[in-house]
């Protein structure tokens, strides 16, 4: 299916081309007269040969798109900006300046992912395997995308052409997340348009608090945790502090797999500001994560949006693979925050290859565990675990933290939301799996908003 890039005198339209009902590859297509922009472009994850189809074919012509609007820099919603701009797209790509630096970041590990997965790939088809599978896009390409790329600041205005203007307002949930309000004049009239992106949670001060979300004609909002309660930040530390002092006394390893674009900040943050404040022992820590190494820098260099740190903590950086064989083999407890939240990959691998018969450790999970993949296993009632080709025997303690998320739940979207709902035409609910955005949509109605819709992917919305 392509959509034609013709003028049309009918009003703007949104078409929603990922995360629809589900939470991978956000991109939604605004078209309004003889202009079209991009909300996002996010890399799908999903079955290898559905994710492939999905990511290297775009339902429009890359070229005929004037620019993109970025969110914020998680891959699902930058991840495939190389593969639009290899594919024809010139235009600017509006982010703000701290997501323009972090998407140079993780666009580079993708593309570093992809070019292995082709080499291996390639090795296997010389060997009899299927035809070999070319990456989606290179490093240079991903140069040419941050070459795009235009960082514009928190609350300033910017004149898109004579007829858009958009502005980013703080969502709170990663280091440069943003909200995009749009403001677009067509046939005489104004239309407003607000996306949310991946909304944040107040009451973690890390980051700033999310801001309230701009009514509008049309607000789309995600819905990641519709009907859903975190743990307070009160309650997060007390569960920390139960299980690393019984795993402390034990003489075990405390192993937490953690994404490596903001949860392995905030999860760092407070480690060493409950440590500082007596809540934790104050335990070795290490980090293996070569990305989020690469990620704090640009923190660093945006350290005025944050929290200031907890310098009397020390934390180690686990470099290469030997350091962190090194730290995991020696005696004695510490701490290890490792890349790979859902345990599907990642530097925790070895981690848990170590530890995962040893009764004394446990492996606390802060993320969110997809069905099916490892993490979810882990927290299965079994005595067994398979990964890695073959079955383990599962003494590990495992513990589940839920408060470190990065999303808003329900009374985050209430706060957020509710300012909203009188000024508001429409709402569509994109980024969440069918049941939270069902019990969001309900939430919303009962706010007041009065007209809240799931839309399936390529269902268009006309403003
Ligand atoms: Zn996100």
């Amino acid at each position: 299916m392509k959509f034609h890039a013709n003028p049309r005198s009918g009003p703007p339209t949104v078409t929603f081309l990922g995360a629809a009902q589900s939470v991978s590859g956000s991109m939604h297509l605004l078209e309004a007269g003889p202009y079209r922009f991009l909300l996002d472009c996010g890399l799908h994850r999903g079955p290898r040969e559905e994710a492939r189809q999905r990511n290297s074919t775009f339902p429009f012509d890359p070229a005929t798109i004037d620019a993109v609007f970025l969110s914020h820099a998680h891959v699902d919603h930058c991840g495939n900006l190389p593969n639009l701009v290899r594919q024809g797209f010139t235009g600017p790509i509006y982010c703000t300046p701290a997501t323009r630096d972090l998407i140079a970041v993780m666009l580079e590990d993708s593309a570093r992912i992809q070019e292995d997965e082709a080499e291996t790939s390639r090795i296997a088809s010389n060997h009899g395997g299927r035809p070999a599978t070319r990456a989606l896009y290179k490093r240079s390409d991903v140069h040419d995308t941050i070459d795009h790329c235009v960082g514009v600041e928190y609350d300033k205005p910017v004149a898109v052409n004579p007829n858009v203007q958009i502005r980013f307002i703080d969502a709170g949930h990663i280091l440069g997340s943003a909200i995009v309000a749009i403001t677009l004049t067509h046939a005489g009239r104004e239309y407003r348009i607000t996306f949310s992106g991946d909304l944040g949670r107040r009451g973690l001060p890390y980051l700033r608090e999310p801001s309230a979300v701009p009514a509008a004609d049309l607000i789309i909002c995600e819905s990641t945790y519709g009907g859903k309660t975190h743990d307070t930040l009160a309650g997060m530390s007390a569960k920390m502090a139960d299980v690393v002092k019984r795993t402390a006394a034990r003489g075990g390893k405390i192993l937490i797999p953690a994404f490596s674009l903001g949860r392995t900040q905030l999860v760092l943050h407070y480690l060493r500001e409950w440590m500082a404040s007596g809540l934790l022992p104050r335990l070795p820590l290490y980090v293996d994560s070569p990305l989020a190494h690469g990620i704090a820098i640009v923190h660093e260099e945006y350290s005025e949006f944050l929290t200031p740190q907890v310098e009397e903590i020390p934390f180690e950086w686990l470099v290469s693979a030997d350091d962190a064989w090194y730290r995991t083999t020696q005696s004695g407890s510490c701490i290890i925050v490792a890349s790979g939240g859902m345990c599907e990959g990642g530097r925790i691998i070895q981690h848990l290859k170590h530890h995962i018969d040893d009764p004394r450790s446990t492996v606390v999970l802060v993320s969110y565990q997809a069905p099916n993949s490892l993490g979810s296993q882990l927290l299965l009632p079994l005595p067994t675990v398979r990964f890695h080709g073959r079955t383990w025997n599962k003494w590990i303690e495992v513990a589940q933290i839920n408060g470190f998320s990065g999303h808003a739940d329900q009374d985050d979207f209430d706060a957020l939301l509710r300012g909203a709902a009188q000024d508001t035409r429409r709402v569509r609910l994109v980024h969440g799996e069918p049941p939270q955005m069902l019990a969001l949509a309900g939430q919303l109605r009962g706010m007041g908003f009065a007209d809240v819709g799931v839309p399936t992917r390529e269902e268009v919305v006309t403003l």
